[in-house]
């Protein structure tokens, strides 16, 4: 790849000084709007990545800062050991959405899935009644639930893990999408089956119709607690408020993050009913920053955002074109299309170029996307979106492809 100047001088500066745990590609970003960002050098570039569904409402959504703003005039952080005047309406407000009793707020992803595993264990013993340190939990291969000591030893992708042992345990792995493997793997110590509904970073792997209910009958059957790790295909991504929606399946405990903070802070969560969550007592779990004004500010605006239905409709319509479009470029260099609503997984023909070539292919003619295992490219852009970039997004990759065929 060629650098334009500050680029350049940017990444190394970066290189020097950070930990070299990211593979960024060379673009610095200055500023954003909308679907669109401008890096230090000028170039306008369409944003294709979203922050992993974290803006899923656009960069500087007008209503998302303008609670922000109002916020952080006023109060920004109370901890929990005080309540504050936001707190309240944002559990409502999520609880509302979710149709679940009880919120519990946290900050990542990672410690709403680590929340919901604290969780899950405690009302294993104290409603199931399993025997004290023998609660197991089911996860699915090629899971990605965040980076976490605990959460990286039931990842199957040697990156993720390899290194970082000893694993916390009380995790058994089976295969994503087969309902008998976990109807297989159930035993009387399981007490949670923990899934993405659509793997996202493992390529936007949807599972075969019927997965998901399926699991949620053997979860009620079995007395096990479903678990849905929304984090990434939730608040909207998939063309519903929930992926786990398109089957109308609803879980025990949602897992929520990512496009909960806006794009502007990092805001978690778990809504789950009283007879789950209210095992917790006080000082049996916590976080300093958990559930503080300017988060729950933030999160009642993406909530009332998603209420309209807008949002999940843009997903659906626009990610129909998006597919529709993306399908025609198969035996193009594309050997396959995944998702739903505006996620799409794109298989690219390792013949022709890895994801990351494609990346930057892309980065040269003005888009931004990511690229997953090899040869995997990620397209999820802000749902503010219009018609009319998203053709330009598909336009540039097909030039991409026919450049390098
Ligand atoms: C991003 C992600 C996480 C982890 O979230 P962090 O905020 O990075 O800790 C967990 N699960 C899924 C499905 C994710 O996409």
């Amino acid at each position: 790849m060629t650098f334009l100047p500050k680029t350049a001088e940017y990444v190394e500066r970066s290189e020097r000084r950070s930990a070299h745990n990211y593979h960024p590609l060379p673009v610095v970003v200055e500023r954003a709007e909308g679907a669109w960002v401008t890096d230090v050098d000028g170039r306008r570039l369409l944003d294709c990545l979203a922050g992993y569904s974290s803006l899923n409402f656009g960069h500087g959504n007008p209503a998302i800062l303008a609670a922000a703003r109002e916020q952080l005039d006023r109060l920004t952080l109370t901890s929990r050991a005080f309540l504050h005047d936001r707190f309240a309406d944002f559990c409502a407000a999520l609880g509302d959405l979710t149709g679940k009793d009880m919120v519990l707020p946290m900050n990542t992803g990672a410690e709403a899935v680590e929340s919901a595993i604290k969780v899950a264990r405690k009302w294993g013993y104290e409603v199931k009644g399993v025997p004290a340190d023998m609660a197991t939990i089911l996860v699915a291969e090629n899971n990605f639930h965040g980076r976490t000591t605990t959460i990286v030893g039931f990842s199957t992708d040697p990156d993720a893990r390899g290194g970082f042992g000893p694993f916390a345990p009380g995790f058994r792995v089976v295969k994503y999408g087969s309902a008998d493997a976990i109807r297989d793997a159930i035993d009387d110590t399981t007490v949670a089956v923990l899934i993405e509904p659509i793997q996202g970073e493992a390529g936007v792997l949807v599972p075969p119709d019927g997965y998901l209910t399926q699991v949620r009958e053997i979860c009620s059957q079995r007395g096990v607690l479903m678990m849905a790790d929304e984090i990434q295909s939730g608040l909207g991504r998939t063309g519903d408020t929930f992926a786990c929606d398109h089957e109308g399946v609803v879980p025990d405990v949602y897992i929520l993050g990512k496009a909960l903070g806006g794009g502007v802070v990092p805001v978690s969560a778990i809504a789950a009913d009283a007879g789950v969550l209210g095992v917790l007592k006080p000082g049996q779990h916590g976080s300093t920053f958990g559930g503080n004004p300017l988060a729950c500010a933030v999160g009642i605006a993406v909530v009332d955002l998603l209420s309209t239905g807008e949002f999940q409709r843009r997903a659906r319509e626009l990610g129909a074109v998006l597919h529709e479009r993306l399908r025609g470029l198969a035996g193009q260099g594309v050997t396959a299309v995944r998702g739903r609503g505006l996620w799409a997984g794109v298989d690219i023909d390792p013949a022709l170029a890895t994801g990351r070539q494609i990346s930057e292919a892309l980065l040269a003619r003005g888009v931004l996307v990511k690229d997953t295992h090899g040869s995997t490219i990620r397209i999820g852009p802000p749902l503010v979106i219009s018609e009319e970039d998203l053709h330009w997004a598909v336009d540039r990759l097909a030039e991409a492809l026919s450049d390098l065929r």
